[in-house]
Order: C-alpha cells, then sequence, then structure tokens
C-alpha cells in the first residue's frame, strides 16, 4: 500500500493534494522549535524538496522542545541542519532534503530564494525583525510564505498570499521588544501546535484549496483557541505590498555588535578568525565551532566569524572586547 495513503484518503487533500506536494519545494527558514517539527511533518508526509536553513549547533538546553536531536548531537556540537539532514534522511529517502548552514540577512535572502525557488516559504525564525525581511524578500519575488512564532505558552500562525493584508500591514511598527524564548521561556506543547497549523496552512496551499486567510492564536496553557478573518486588516498605502518600499531588505540586517536575548552577544569578525590563534583557551572544537574561554567569558565561535560571547553586563562591555579581539587580531594579520 502507497505509504500516503492514509492521508490521501482525506478528501480535502486526496491523490492531487499529493502529487502537487510531491511536486512541490518548500523552505523552512529555521531548524530550531519550529523548524524541526516542520521539516519532519513534511518529509514524513513526502514533500518533493525540503530546504531548510539554519545557522546554529545544537544544544542541550535545545532539547526539550527541538525534534529529532539528540544528546549525541550537543555533545559533538553538530550544526543543525546536518543533524536535521541526518534524520530526516532516514524518515523519507524519497524527500530530497536541502540544507543550508547560513545566517539569513539582507544580504543573502534573495539570493538564496532565487536561487532555490521554493515554492512556499515557512517561518520557524525564532526573533521578530527577521521576519519583516522575510516578508518583503517574498513580496518582491511573489512567494507565499506562513508567518509562525510561538513564545511562553502563546502562538500565532498567519499564512500570507499578498492578496490578504502582508506582515507589514498587520504591524505597521516594529515592536521596541519582542519576547523571547530565553527571556519568557516556551512549552514545548506550544511549538508542536504552532507548526502543526503551519504545515496545515502549506499543504491547504499546495492542494489547491488556499490559506485559510485567518489570524490563528493559541494558548497551550491557557486552553484557548482563536481564529480571526483579518482581510479587512489589508492597507492599501501599506509600504511593502502597496508602495513596494523594501526598507529591511535595503538595509544591514546585522552591526559588528549585537546584543541578543538576556546577555548573551553576538560579535560579528571577518571569517578568517576561525582560523586565527586567539588569546584565550579552546574547550572543545570541531570543524564548525570552537569553544573558547577568553578571560573569563565564554564564547562560541562559529566558522562564518560570528562570535556568541556569554556573561557579558552591556553593551559597552561587549564593544570594549569587540575591540580588543579585532585589535589582537588586525595584530596577527600585520605581522
Ligand atoms: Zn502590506
Amino acid at each position: 500500500m502507497d505509504r500516503y495513503d492514509r492521508q490521501i484518503r482525506f478528501q480535502g487533500f486526496s491523490e492531487s493534494g499529493q502529487e502537487n506536494l510531491s511536486r512541490a519545494t518548500v523552505m523552512v527558514m529555521g531548524a530550531g522549535a519550529l523548524g524541526t517539527h516542520v521539516s519532519e511533518l513534511l518529509t514524513r508526509m513526502g514533500a518533493g524538496k525540503l530546504i531548510t536553513i539554519d545557522m546554529d549547533i545544537v544544544e542541550m538546553t535545545n532539547l526539550h522542545r527541538q525534534t529529532l536531536y539528540t544528546e549525541e548531537d550537543v555533545r559533538l556540537m553538530k550544526p543543525k541542519v546536518e543533524a536535521l539532514k541526518e534524520e530526516l534522511g532516514q524518515i523519507n529517502s524519497d524527500v530530497v532534503i536541502k540544507t543550508l548552514n547560513t545566517e539569513l540577512a539582507s544580504n543573502n535572502i534573495i539570493g538564496i530564494l532565487k536561487e532555490h525557488q521554493p515554492d512556499i516559504v515557512i517561518d520557524a525564525m525564532d526573533h521578530f525583525e527577521i521576519r519583516f525581511l522575510i516578508n518583503e524578500a517574498c513580496h518582491k519575488l511573489g512567494i507565499p510564505w506562513v508567518y509562525g512564532a510561538a513564545v511562553g505558552s502563546k502562538g500565532s500562525v498567519y499564512a500570507i498570499d499578498f492578496d490578504g493584508p502582508c506582515l507589514k500591514c498587520l504591524m505597521d511598527t516594529m515592536p521596541a521588544s519582542g519576547e523571547s524564548c530565553e527571556i519568557n521561556g516556551v512549552l514545548p506543547p506550544v511549538i508542536t501546535q504552532t507548526a502543526g497549523i503551519e504545515v496545515s496552512e502549506a499543504i491547504r496551499f499546495l492542494s489547491g484549496a488556499g490559506f485559510s486567510k485567518k489570524l490563528i492564536t493559541i494558548d497551550t496553557f491557557g486552553m484557548n483557541y482563536k481564529t480571526m478573518n483579518i482581510d479587512a486588516l489589508k492597507n492599501d498605502d501599506c509600504t511593502v505590498c502597496g508602495q513596494h518600499n523594501y526598507e529591511h531588505l535595503e538595509k544591514e540586517t546585522f552591526r559588528p555588535v549585537q546584543s541578543n536575548c538576556g546577555r548573551v552577544f553576538t560579535l560579528r569578525f571577518d571569517d578568517e578568525i576561525f582560523e586565527e590563534e586567539l588569546q584565550g583557551k579552546i574547550i572543545k572544537e570541531n570543524r564548525f565551532v570552537k569553544f573558547i574561554n577568553y578571560d573569563g567569558y565564554d564564547m562560541t565561535l562559529f566558522n562564518d566569524g560570528r562570535m556568541n560571547v556569554y556573561g557579558l553586563e552591556g553593551q559597552e562591555e561587549a564593544e570594549t572586547l569587540y575591540l580588543e579581539i579585532a585589535g589582537s587580531l588586525s595584530a596577527n594579520f600585520h605581522k
């Protein structure tokens, strides 16, 4: 019997939905909590080609909510996309799995979308600002996308085909401080629910039923589920879908010293730093990442030059550290 028999028997999906899904290229942006769930479901369901993008390694604090990853992946400091690709390949060898171990930003998102030409993009990112970039890139290239976010016990999903309101129509001003999982925590069941709804929107679209055009919000602890028709919120003067003004695509996504949630800062150097002899002690390393203790700070240095530093008190301290490391590097380069 066909492995997809049970989903094909569902009339709304049927043979034709399966055929469309098996021809579709789906891009999942993020391989964290939402990304692992979405990628697993689409692989099991038999998507044609799945492209998943992420830049992080698997950490112990991920395991409670990020499916498929193991303690062994943590021990080996595996990039999430490497671990994910191995697992997905075991689940369904018919699906073409492509993974990109890279950080999405204004300078690469258009190139990535043009190269891989997804039929649909699924948002599985964990910070808010990047979603405005996805919104602009998808509008520019005419690619439908599914917004999904989960934090605490709450999740929301809204699928955007640009006939109705886009993300910018809905939230005209960027929230000054977004909630984050690191500060507010997150309950794993809300991830499963939010990811499930994102996949439902994706297969509705691919099977020809179209997006639900509803904003769906859930609270997995308060046990609430709400859907709202928000077509009326389409803003004809929207800078993105009305005026084609792509503010986020045009600006640098990253600064050299950037605060993440809590006391983690990301410092960005040239990727040559990965091969340099830095002061400090290397605790553990592989070809993707080094764990370093430097002057009392714990750091994770990635092979693209990104460095996450833990335990900094504030922006000023982070900038001082950045200048100190950058200074020692340029001294080395000029030796
Ligand atoms: Zn809009």
